[in-house]
């Protein structure tokens, strides 16, 4: 597509919330946040119309939306969207982890969902400008590992009922305020091995961040629930036995032998940035990272003979998690990550946030200030 690429750079307009949450509100949700329940004061919005490009780039107050109900989204699910956080470093400046790579995953998206790509300097500026207008909701250092999550999408608004790529597509970003996913520390979850539900097939859109992917994998998510599992793990489509990913994490093994095994990305899964910020960090930890394919079976036997030392899921909202408890239908892989995950993951784990939170050096280059 090449329909945005003679888009100019362009700014957002700001208009600025006349009636912001008030200084004593916002402490205390920044206090005790949780994750995804509260937004900031702002938003950003841009249109795209088919041959003007992307235009009407504005920051205005946080608020309702009105659509057509005919809007493209509503009916075939025209949607994709990012996740990405700002943190405040003890300094007071405000950075984030590789936006770049979000603006990428977003385009990449855009093109499997028929939806038009976003220059990735004007996805870069969006996230600026929100956060920029709400940086009193950046938590503050003595957060610990709090931050500002930042919620990019895109949708289909064409008023039209015939199925075709839309004429009309709205950009926003929303931001809310998130403590890790996953409360109660680093205390490792269960996972259910979903043998009933697919999240993604070959050729289908595994490895889009489109809406329709998380629907799917909803009902997993049910049945895990009801086996006592705090999340599902999903197979391969193709033939049930090898390891795609969470709903929304992918998941690494650490081997006795000193290997950093994650599934290989065939398409089904979605690429994750923490996944391959953790592939890059590898070596750091004396640990050779491979990318293939891992059958479940392999997993129940490591787990069995001692070959896998640990297991654990990552993506931006949750960091790292050690996974416990592997359940399925009649049986179960007991957890390796004892109390609070093992070495590996927590190593690793400490290893980005303090990247992240500015503690450590950026040897990386992965970081952008934003404020
Ligand atoms: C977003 C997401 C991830 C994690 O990606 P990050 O870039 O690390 O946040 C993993 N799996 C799925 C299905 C996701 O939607």
């Amino acid at each position: 597509m090449t329909q945005t690429s003679t888009n100019a750079p362009f700014t957002f307009e700001v208009t600025a919330n006349p009636n912001p949450v008030s200084d004593a509100d916002r402490e205390a949700i920044l206090a005790n946040p949780a994750f995804g329940k509260f937004m900031t004061d702002h938003m950003v919005t841009a249109t795209w119309t088919r041959g003007e490009g992307w235009h009407s780039g504005e920051l205005t107050a946080y608020g309702n939306i009105s659509i057509s109900p005919a809007a493209a989204v509503l009916h075939y699910a025209q949607e994709i969207f990012e996740g990405l956080k700002a943190y405040r470093h003890p300094d007071g400046s405000i950075w984030t982890f590789r936006p770049e790579a979000n603006a990428e995953r977003l385009n990449n998206s855009a093109v499997r969902m028929a939806l038009p790509e976003l220059p990735v300097e004007t996805f870069v500026e969006s996230i600026r400008a929100l956060v920029t207008a709400d940086q009193g909701w950046v938590p503050g250092t003595d957060a610990g590992e709090k931050s500002l999550y930042l919620r990019p999408f895109m949708y289909a608004s064409d008023a039209f009922l015939g199925l075709r790529p839309s004429s009309e597509v709205k950009y926003s970003v929303i931001a809310s305020p998130a403590a890790p996913i996953f409360t109660g520390g680093l205390k490792p979850v269960t996972l259910w091995l979903c043998e009933n539900f697919a999240r993604a097939g070959s050729g289908g859109t595994g490895a889009a961040k489109c809406g329709g992917n998380y629907a799917s994998a909803l009902a997993g998510q049910i049945e895990g629930a009801e086996h006592g599992c705090d999340q599902a793990v999903f197979l391969d489509s193709s033939t049930h036995t090898y390891i795609d990913e969470l709903g929304g994490m992918n998941v690494f093994f650490v081997t006795k032998d000193g290997r950093l095994v994650t599934p290989e990305l065939t398409g089904t899964i979605l690429p994750g940035i923490t996944r391959m910020s953790i592939l890059e960090l590898a070596k750091e930890f004396d640990l050779q990272p491979e990318e293939r394919r891992v059958a479940v079976q392999e997993w129940k036997d490591g787990v069995a003979s001692g070959d896998i030392l640990e297991v654990f899921a990552c993506g931006t909202a949750a960091i790292i998690t050690p996974i416990g408890e592997l359940r399925w239908e009649g049986g179960s892989a007991p957890s390796t990550a004892g109390e609070g995950g093992g070495e590996v993951t927590r190593g690793l784990r400490q290893r980005l946030l303090d990247v992240q939170h500015g503690r450590a050096e950026d040897t990386h280059g992965w970081m952008t200030r934003l404020v």
